[in-house]
Parts: structure tokens; sequence; C-alpha cells
């Protein structure tokens, strides 16, 4: 591990010019920056708490500046919206955190048909979506002929459209099935680089090697991939956040989700405290700059943190918000956490609050399908 150094507020801010100009930082300097923000550090002891929090939103906001700079430089002031449709709550892994997992007995099940994804899809494309992300768990029911079969119905109705897929891990054959069928992108979230850390988030048949398979497969394959973590899920240290943007920094993925981790009451983790808003937009600074050409969410997680989350996830540097298209009757049924937000602007049909909201702060909802600009 990196060893630990004092640092000053001038070295912070040299930390991120450096990060600005070569979008890359060693593990330990990554680990510095966030010690810097977020630890306990012996610079602190003779300052008082208030020189403190003008030290550290001063750092935040050179950062928030620099990542705008770049969203601005490569997407101007655009914001991409995906239509998010949740297919099926029905999960075989037991993932301790997230509210659908196998073992919560309390979730009342759901699967929506292949009619259903098409009904919602017609509707978001009407609202102006052109690209519809399927999502789910991992659900015995949906095989790779069922999902294609929905693929190729999508990809032959909306041309035009991107077609994004989350349902986890699958062989790459399957991968290979899905992206012939017509599926652009592919969300995989790592969750979390460090195998240790993984293991106190994931029984022990789920493997972190396995996860990193599954992505490298879907970049070989020709998806646009999309990896991401937790934010202060139970048990990680910021030389775990600083092991995620290595891993991240390696696999250059087209897309990264992060979002505060939020507890759920009938998980394992009911009692664990939630990520914070702040490390979460200081992480997607940090992302912005490693690539500007990121695609970033500002997630319903975050959204569901705080009243302003997504505007403060914009404002430093995400450029992509996923409104919900599920239908109402089944939106209370997909809870990865409590309290999670599916209405107002977090559902497709508070699209015109959504546009005033961005406009509000500057930015503009645009409805093209804002692939990853590879140039
Ligand atoms: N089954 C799919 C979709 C998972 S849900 C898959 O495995 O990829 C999408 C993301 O929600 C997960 O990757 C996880 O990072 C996040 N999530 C799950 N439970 C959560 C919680 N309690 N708090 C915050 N995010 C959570």
């Amino acid at each position: 591990m990196p060893t630990y150094k004092r640092m000053k507020f001038e070295q912070a801010i040299q930390l991120i010019e450096k990060l600005e100009q070569q979008h890359r930082l060693t593990e330990a300097e990554y680990l510095q920056l966030l010690q810097y923000r977020f630890g306990t550090l012996p610079e602190w002891d003779d300052k008082s708490e208030e020189e403190i929090e003008t030290k550290r939103h001063q750092l935040d906001e050179q950062l928030f500046v620099l990542a705008r700079k770049h969203q601005q430089q490569v997407f101007g002031n655009r914001i991409y919206v995906r239509g998010l449709v949740e297919v099926t709550n029905y999960c075989k892994n037991n993932c301790y955190y997230c509210g659908i997992r196998r073992e919560n007995h309390r979730v009342e099940r759901y699967r929506l048909t292949k009619e259903e994804i098409l009904e919602c899809c017609k509707e978001g494309y009407q609202l102006g979506f052109r690209t519809f992300v399927l999502q789910g768990g991992e659900d015995g029911y949906y095989t790779d002929d069922r999902l294609c079969d929905v693929i190729r119905d999508l990809r032959s109705k909306y041309p035009d459209c991107a077609i994004t897929l989350s349902f986890g891990e699958w062989e790459k054959e399957s991968y290979q099935r899905f992206f012939d069928a017509g599926a652009n992108r592919y969300l995989l979230r790592h969750e979390t680089a460090d195998e240790e850390h993984y293991s106190v988030l994931h029984p022990r048949e789920q493997e972190l090697a396995k996860r990193k398979e599954c992505l490298q497969n879907l970049k070989d394959i020709g998806f646009q991939v999309g990896a991401g973590f937790m934010v202060g899920s139970p048990g990680q240290t910021l030389a775990h956040l600083a092991k995620d943007l290595m891993y991240l920094q390696e696999l250059q993925p087209h897309m990264v989700g992060i979002g505060p981790f939020l507890s759920h009451g009938d998980t394992p983790f009911a009692k664990e405290p939630n990520g914070s808003l702040e490390q979460t937009v200081f992480l997607l600074a940090i992302l912005r700059l490693m690539n500007p050409r990121i695609l970033l969410p500002a997630t319903t997680a975050l959204a569901t943190l705080s009243q302003s989350g997504r505007e403060r996830g914009i404002l430093a540097g995400a450029n992509v918000i996923m409104p919900n298209l599920s239908p109402m009757a089944v939106r209370k049924k997909y809870l990865l956490y409590d309290n999670k937000a599916c209405t107002g602007t977090e559902a497709a049909q508070g699209m015109e609050d959504l546009r005033r909201q961005m406009q509000a702060i500057g930015y503009e909802v645009v409805t093209d399908r804002g692939d990853y600009p590879e140039s």
C-alpha cells in the first residue's frame, strides 16, 4: 500500500491539476487526494472545524470547475436521458446490499411480459427517449432466448434507438447473442475492485474475478460498457475507492455508474449508514477528469439521497439521467433500497419538470441517443 504522507492544500490542488492534464494518477495519489478530502489527517489537528470545512469546500469547488470545463468541452450543456425499464425483480443472487436479493422473502416478485416491455418503450419513444435501458435481477425465466426475442423486436421497431442491457453475469456466448440481436450497451457495475471487500458485499458464490471477466468479454464483443461501484458501501475504505479508480483507469469503460449505498430494511445491511452526497459528487468529478468523454449518470440513488442530488451530480460533471419508464404498478416493487425515488422528475412522465430543473442550472435535456464519442 502507498505510504502515508502529510499533504497541504496546495498539493491537493496540484494533484487535481495533474489529473486534469494527464487524465490519470497513481493509486497512491488517488488515495492521498481522498484522504485529504475525507480522512482525518495530522495536518488538520491544529485547525478548527470551520477552517477544515472551508478548505474542503474550496477543494471541491476547484475540482468541480475543472470537471465542468471538460464536461462542456465534450458535451456542451447537453444532458442525455435514458428510459429505464425494470423488467424483473426475481433474482437468483443474494447480494447483501440489494433489496431484491434471493433471500428477501418480503418482496412481491414480478416480471414484465415482452408485450409490457414493448409498451413501456413505446411510451418512452413518444416521450422522446432514444435509449432504452432494460434492467433486472438474474431471473431464470429470462433466458438468453427470451431476452434475444425482446431485443430483436425492439431493434426492428426502433432502429434509431440504443438498447442497453443490465441483467448481470452471463457466459460470453450469451452476451454475444444479445449483441447480435441488436443490443448496443451493457451496464455491469464491478461494485468494488477489492477481493476482500467484494466478499463483504457478496456471498462466496459470487466472485470479483468473474465480474471482471464479464466486463472484459462485453468489451471484447464490442458493447459500450458501463462499470461502477457504490459509494459508502459497508466496509468500504478510502483505499478501496482508490483501487476502484485504478480499476476503471485500466478498463476504460464508456460509462461509469456510481451512487451512494442506501440501506434497505430487509437486507443484512439494514442498519448500515448510507453513503454520502459529498463523497459521491467528489468521485463523479474525478471520473469526469479521468475521462472527459465518459457517459456519467447522476443516478437515482443520488436523487434519492438528497433533493438536490441530481443537480449536484450534474454540476460535478455528470451528463446522463435515467428516468423510470417501468409501469406504475411495478415501480414500488423494484426496490433496491428504501425510499427509492420513482415519481416526480425521477419518472419519465416528469420530463417537463426535468427539463426545467436542468435549465435552471444551465443545462439542456436532449433526446438523441448519445453514444460514447469515439474521438
Ligand atoms: N442485476 C443487475 C442490475 C443490478 S441493480 C446487475 O447485477 O447488474 C443496479 C445497481 O444498483 C447495482 O449494480 C448496485 O450497484 C446498485 N444497488 C443495489 N443495491 C443498492 C443499494 N442498497 N444502494 C445503492 N445501490 C444499490
